[in-house]
């Protein structure tokens, strides 16, 4: 039910129940006033009578009183002339209205009957009149066949009384109306005798004929003496019976007064009608202004209900504006504030979910719409994205706090935007930015690149530090390395991350070489199995000590034979085991698998120094040091026999932790080598903080070792410089005789490569040993 209906009904239904209740109320208290006015005017109509019939009586008795000085009679009496005494009394009879004369001997019998109904000397049958009429005038109502009457008697005086004269005035329907007729009686008039005690019969009524005494009668409802309200002929009546005087010798005669209260609210029943008039005019009316009013309500109700409905679809378009000033005209103000306010709120949050709050870039999710945008657009035109991370924020969060580092961030977006005005610029994490460098090909890409990192090279200056932020990028191209802005983000992602391991910082990405194709995440599977169902093994490349000319250790490198795939290389599978975080297991199985082959050669009398790799997540895991303590506990060997090669990238990226990492294993007494040296961000200076014994010259500076003057250089300086510091030096890559006759000859410990042998199985390192003389201590090839 719509609110307008329920206020209108509402309404309406008040209206009709007050004027209801109202009306009823109306009605009872004028029945009530007619019952009062009922009562008082029957008690008066009826004392007024009886005050008429002893009026009539008096009169009749005064008339009939005459006749007993009339000589006639008198002398007809003593003649005893019947016939001339009923001449007489029929005459005056007639006068007085009588309906019948009898003449009465003092002894009671009826002499003469003018209506011959009597037969002679019968007694008259109310004895006790004549005995009063001596003493006065005597009148009184009787009640004799089914008739009522009034009976005068007379004595006749001669001078001594010799006969009475008794008058029968009838009191019937017309003496009853004309009675009516005369003074102010009820209309509803009945005179009533009693046939046997508690049944009536009427013997007259009044003009009007309706049935009281029936009434009563049927409702076995005795004659009442009071004012009583009873129903008659299906009409309310007030009713009175009041006993009229009678002769004890007569039946009791009653005249029932009647009072019609319909007759009586007669008058009120036009007001009333009237009344029901203006009500239905009232209600009419009533439900027509209850629907306008609820209209003039509901409407602008309903009219903000549409623009909520609109607000939640999004449209914050002003609601109508409603020039009232009542509630609802408030209302609708405060509406449309609130809109207002929704909107702004909205604008913020929408801004605040699209940009970086400290750059107020945008960022990657508006940078994406904005690519794809723009690709859509543009159609094949193509772009480049440069990622421009910044590697070193992580540690500086750590280091100097979040202020700092957004101030750094800060600044760093405002070269970027300086160096490519007009590229679109977004902050895509914490460490990141990107540049949508539309219509750019790989060229223009590179050399945007370039000058960016030349920007962002200058360290920052905060206050009194100053700060490297260590930038790299890389770049993605479109379309050739993604035709949407996701792809595209993820391949810059992926170039920018191998950028930041490389010296010169800048990456364009590479699909052969991306650690993140999702071959590779089914491959991390086949890794887990492969590690369960040992199908890893180990092989060993031999390490030449060039003083002593003998094999004096190992480096155990990581071989998968892959069902489907076949052999698959260390490289392709060691990164993605870092970056899923399988790369412990790896670790810890080939520690335990390269202690357990040293610990069988040590039992054939060959004590062979064994090389590990460790990876950088390794570093990272503090109960690696304890673990290899457990794993040389087992096998009973000395800490010494075992060497970790770490990459100089994993000593400093991760460096507190590593650091103390590496302190551990060092202290047990175990070797720790810097693997690839030379080709990283390590220097010397660094390496004094960390505990290490071995540097490994990457093979990069060995393999043209043998020609190049440059290389020649750069690995002499580098072995003399680590001899100073105290550190053995290994090559690593060693292809050719000259590489491995310079080495000896600038007195490099130890070599590593083609030249000496490959990495081996088991069996193939055992008979390599055995060609070179089965021993450890055999001499190198001529
Ligand atoms: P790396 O530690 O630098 O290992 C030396 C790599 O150079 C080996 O490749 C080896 O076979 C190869 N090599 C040895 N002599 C020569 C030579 O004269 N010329 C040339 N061109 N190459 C030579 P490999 O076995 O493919 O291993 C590749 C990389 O995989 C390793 O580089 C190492 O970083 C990683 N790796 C291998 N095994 C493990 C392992 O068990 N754990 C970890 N964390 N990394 C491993
Ligand atoms: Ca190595
Ligand atoms: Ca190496």
């Amino acid at each position: 039910m719509g609110f307008r209906l329920r206020l209108a009904l509402f309404f309406v239904a008040t209206l009709v129940t007050v004027q209801l209740l109202t009306a009823g109320l109306v009605y009872e208290v004028t029945r009530h006033a007619l019952i009062s006015e009922g009562e008082r005017q029957l008690t008066a109509n009826a004392r007024a009578f009886e005050a008429q019939m002893d009026d009539i009586s008096a009169r009749v008795a005064g008339n009939v009183e005459v006749l007993s000085l009339d000589y006639a009679l008198r002398s007809a009496i003593a003649e005893r002339d019947r016939g001339t005494v009923l001449s007489v009394l029929r005459n005056h009879g007639r006068r007085v209205g009588a309906s019948r004369m009898l003449l009465i001997g003092l002894d009671g019998r009826v002499q003469a009957d003018t209506a011959g109904a009597t037969p002679p000397l019968t007694r008259f049958p109310f004895p006790d009149l004549m005995r009063s009429a001596y003493m006065r005038r005597t009148a009184a109502v009787v009640a004799t066949d089914g008739k009522a009457a009034w009976v005068v008697v007379v004595p006749i005086y001669a001078p001594q009384p010799v006969a009475m004269v008794v008058v029968y005035v009838p009191l019937d329907d017309a003496l009853l109306a004309h009675l009516q007729h005369l003074s102010a009686l009820p209309r509803d008039l009945e005179l009533a005798a009693q046939l046997t005690p508690g049944h009536w019969s009427v013997v007259a009524r009044g003009d009007r004929h309706a049935g009281m005494l029936a009434s009563l009668v049927a409702a076995h409802q005795p004659l009442p003496r009071k004012p009583r309200l009873t129903v008659v002929d299906g009409q309310q009546y007030m009713v009175l019976a009041q006993p009229l005087q009678q002769p004890a010798s007569s039946r009791p005669v009653m005249a029932v007064l009647g009072y019609s209260l319909d007759s009586a609210l007669q008058p009120f029943r036009a007001v009333g009608i009237a009344w029901g008039s203006l009500l239905a005019l009232g209600f009419g009316v009533g439900l027509l202004g209850a629907w306008l009013t609820a209209r003039s309500v509901a409407r602008p109700i309903e009219s903000l209900a549409l623009a909520a409905r609109r607000i939640e679809a999004g449209d914050y378009g002003a609601p109508p504006g409603m020039p009232r000033h009542d509630e609802i005209g408030q209302l609708a103000a405060t509406f449309a504030s609130m809109t207002a306010a929704i909107r702004q709120r909205e604008q913020h949050i929408r801004h605040q979910a699209m940009h970086d709050s400290v750059t107020g870039l945008p960022n990657r999710a508006a940078a994406e719409l904005a690519i794809d945008q723009w690709l859509a657009a543009a159609g094949s035109a193509g772009g480049a994205v440069l990622m421009i991370g910044l590697t070193r924020v992580p540690d500086i969060i750590k280091t100097m706090g979040h202020a700092l580092c957004d101030r750094l961030m800060l600044d760093a977006s405002e070269r970027i935007r300086r160096t490519a005005v007009e590229a679109y610029l977004a902050r895509i994490t914490d460490m990141q930015f990107m540049l949508w460098l539309p219509q750019a090909d790989e060229p223009a890409a590179t050399a945007v690149a370039i000058h960016l990192l030349d920007a962002l090279n200058l360290p920052y200056q905060d206050t009194d530090v100053t700060i490297d932020g260590l930038p790299s990028i890389g770049i993605a191209l479109a379309p050739a390395d993604g035709s949407d802005a996701a792809t595209l983000l993820r391949h810059a992602e992926v170039a920018q991350f191998a950028a930041s391991g490389s010296s010169a910082a800048l990456s364009i990405y590479d699909a052969a070489t991306d650690p993140h194709r999702p071959e590779r995440l089914s491959l991390m599977g086949d890794l887990r199995e492969a590690l369960e169902g040992s199908k890893l093994s180990l092989h060993y490349q031999p390490k030449l000590d060039l003083g002593q000319r003998r094999i004096e250790g190992v480096e155990a490198l990581v071989r998968w034979q892959h069902p489907r795939l076949g052999w698959v290389p260390p490289d392709s599978f060691i990164g993605m085991a870092e970056d899923t975080g399988n790369i412990h297991r790896v670790t810890r199985w080939a520690l335990a698998t390269a202690l357990a082959q040293a610990k069988r050669w040590r039992a054939r009398g060959l004590p062979l120094q064994v090389a590990v790799n460790l990876s950088a997540r390794d570093l990272e895991d503090r109960e690696l040091p304890a673990r290899i303590g457990a794993l040389l506990a087992i096998y009973a060997l000395p800490p010494d026999c075992l060497t970790l090669e770490v990459t100089e990238r994993a000593v400093i990226s991760e460096r507190d932790t590593a650091i103390q990492i590496l302190r551990r294993v060092a202290e047990q007494g175990i070797g720790i080598a810097i693997d690839d040296f030379g080709v990283g961000q390590a220097t010397f200076a660094y390496l004094r903080h960390l505990p290490v014994s071995e540097l490994k010259i990457d093979q990069m500076f060995i393999k043209h070792l043998a020609t190049d003057r440059n290389d020649q250089i750069i690995v002499r300086s580098l072995v003399d410089l680590s001899h100073r510091l105290g550190y053995r030096v290994t090559a690593e890559g060693v292809e050719s005789q000259g590489a491995l006759d310079y080495l000896a000859a600038i007195g490099c410990d130890c070599a590593q490569g083609y030249f000496i042998a490959p990495a081996l199985d088991v069996d193939g390192f055992a008979a390599f040993l055995t060609a070179r003389g089965g021993t450890v201590g055999v001499r190198t090839p001529p």
